[in-house]
């Protein structure tokens, strides 16, 4: 397959116009307003000797006190938890009511709608590098307990068809289940049956700042639906981190339309011919400007089952797949004046932003707390309860404490660099179970210091560590790896 054609010099320009690092000036900046809207001036982003830039403390934080909770910029439910769990499109919180979260998932599974058909590129290709965020220790020993993957049936006891229906359409109710309650779904203002929301409110946010492009319902703003599910189907078969970027890509194209709106009303009708400067592009893409980005097929670590000599033909398969998702995509959603935007240069550094700094997007679930309750129910209203529980909890099998699991960019969790002595770390507290990425304090952090998180286990031996953090693209020479050189 040619990938590479012949692209004119100013195409390329604005391509590495795009993809040039900001300045430090412009890194400070940003992070400024950005910590601003956060209400939290307790952190400053600068420039670093080593890393590009790095995250300081501008007080002083006792052990286990939240440093950041730092709201997503995109993020996206793998394709594959969409059987276990149904949650908000925009905000990821479960949604509808705990019958309807089993109910779903169980009628779906007796529908042959398997969770656990990730094909072999998509275990491959995706999370090879990292899984930072979290409790690492904990994602890893959940992951291997099934506790956060859909364990085989052969351990559940199904249930009758007719009680799966009537947990699925409300007819039937839980015992205590009025404890829990979860907000009412509200459907995709375009008509799709892909995305669902917990409010209005997230509905119009996720229209404004995505899903519009997106959409393959009647209202979808993309100039073919028929391109965008072809292009969805794709990705669900091969890596759904295309979602993702196409997320990216569509939330740029909405501010680009948006900042030219505003430019228009601001200066009147004669600035026609401004309509194309590129610097709007520029101003649309800043946010992704600020995530460190590598080629995808350049950065992607090889997985254990590829022979080193077969390196170069796997990188160009993972291009090859890239090039023809960005061919579906750009069937559905082209936009002349934000080409570069769409070439194969940029789907490729905009994927590897989220192999480089993507931290797991979990959600804890409310079905888990749900039976955690009934299982602490004093005696004989725990006995009585458990009559309509049990049944179901065997069906469920270790499945009844799937979370909400996906991929996500955290701005400014991304700028925090990594230590083998970290003195912090992702980690959700009780009141934390949201889509957010939560940094906690792991010992005192004084004014001035920088804040550090792990990004791999850092109890492994040290050529380990460097050979787990040459994926991220540098050499640790964090306090611990120089004692250890
Ligand atoms: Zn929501
Ligand atoms: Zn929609
Ligand atoms: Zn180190």
């Amino acid at each position: 397959m040619e990938i590479i054609c012949p692209i004119d010099k100013q195409f390329s320009d604005q391509i590495a116009a795009l993809l040039e690092p900001p300045s430090p000036h412009e890194v400070q900046k940003y992070f400024e307003e950005l910590l601003a809207t956060r209400q939290c001036r307790c952190l400053k982003v600068k420039p670093t000797a080593y890393h590009g830039k790095g995250v300081y403390a501008e007080t002083d934080f006792k052990e286990s006190d939240l440093v950041l909770k730092d709201q997503m910029l995109a993020g996206a439910q793998h394709s594959s938890n969409k059987v276990d769990c149904l949650v908000c499109s925009y905000c990821f919180c479960f949604i509808g009511s705990i019958e309807l979260q089993i109910g779903r998932k169980l009628f779906l599974e007796q529908l042959g709608v398997s969770p656990n058909s990730e094909s072999h590129m998509q275990k491959d290709c995706y999370n090879s590098g990292s899984s930072v965020g979290e409790d690492d220790s904990d994602v890893e020993d959940q992951q291997v307990s099934g506790k956060c993957a859909s364990s085989p049936s052969k351990d559940k006891i199904p249930l009758p068809k007719d009680v799966v229906e009537s947990l699925f359409n409300g007819e039937m109710q839980l015992p205590y289940s009025e404890k829990f309650p979860l907000p009412p779904i509200v459907s995709c203002p375009g008509g799709c049956k892909e995305n669902y929301y917990c409010s209005k409110s997230c509905a119009e946010a996720d229209w404004e700042s995505f899903h519009s492009l997106l959409c393959t319902g009647e209202g979808s703003k993309s100039s073919s639906t028929k391109a965008l599910l072809k292009f969805m189907e794709h990705a669900n078969d091969t890596n759904d981190i295309f979602l993702l970027a196409a997320k990216v890509i569509s939330f740029t194209i909405l501010r680009h339309r948006n900042l030219k709106e505003s430019r228009h009303e601001g200066k009147g009708k004669h600035v026609i011919s401004e309509s194309r400067d590129f610097s709007l592009l520029l101003e649309a893409w800043k946010p992704v400007s600020m995530g460190y980005k590598r080629r995808w097929w350049d950065c992607i670590a090889l997985p254990d089952d590829v022979d080193g000599s077969d390196e170069a033909s796997f990188r160009m398969q993972i291009k090859e797949l890239a090039f023809t998702s960005l061919q579906l995509l750009k069937a559905a959603i082209f936009d002349e004046e934000c080409k570069p935007l769409l070439s194969l240069e940029m789907y490729g550094h905009i994927i590897g932003m989220f192999e480089l700094n993507n931290l797991d997007l979990v959600v804890e679930s409310p079905v888990e707390d749900y039976f955690l309750y009934i299982d602490d129910l004093p005696l004989p209203g725990k006995e009585e309860a458990e009559q309509t529980t049990k049944p179901i909890l065997d069906a469920l099998g270790d499945d009844y404490s799937i979370c909400c699991q996906g991929t996500a960019f955290f701005p400014l969790q991304s700028c925090m660099n990594h230590s083998c002595r970290p003195n912090a770390k992702a980690f959700k507290r009780e009141e934390d179970r949201d889509g957010q990425a939560t940094i906690i304090a792991l010992q005192p952090i004084a004014r001035g210091e920088e804040i550090t998180i792990s990004y791999i286990d850092e109890d492994l031996p040290f050529e380990e560590r460097q050979a787990l953090l040459a994926d991220y693209g540098f050499r640790c020479r964090c306090s611990k790896c120089l004692e250890e050189a």
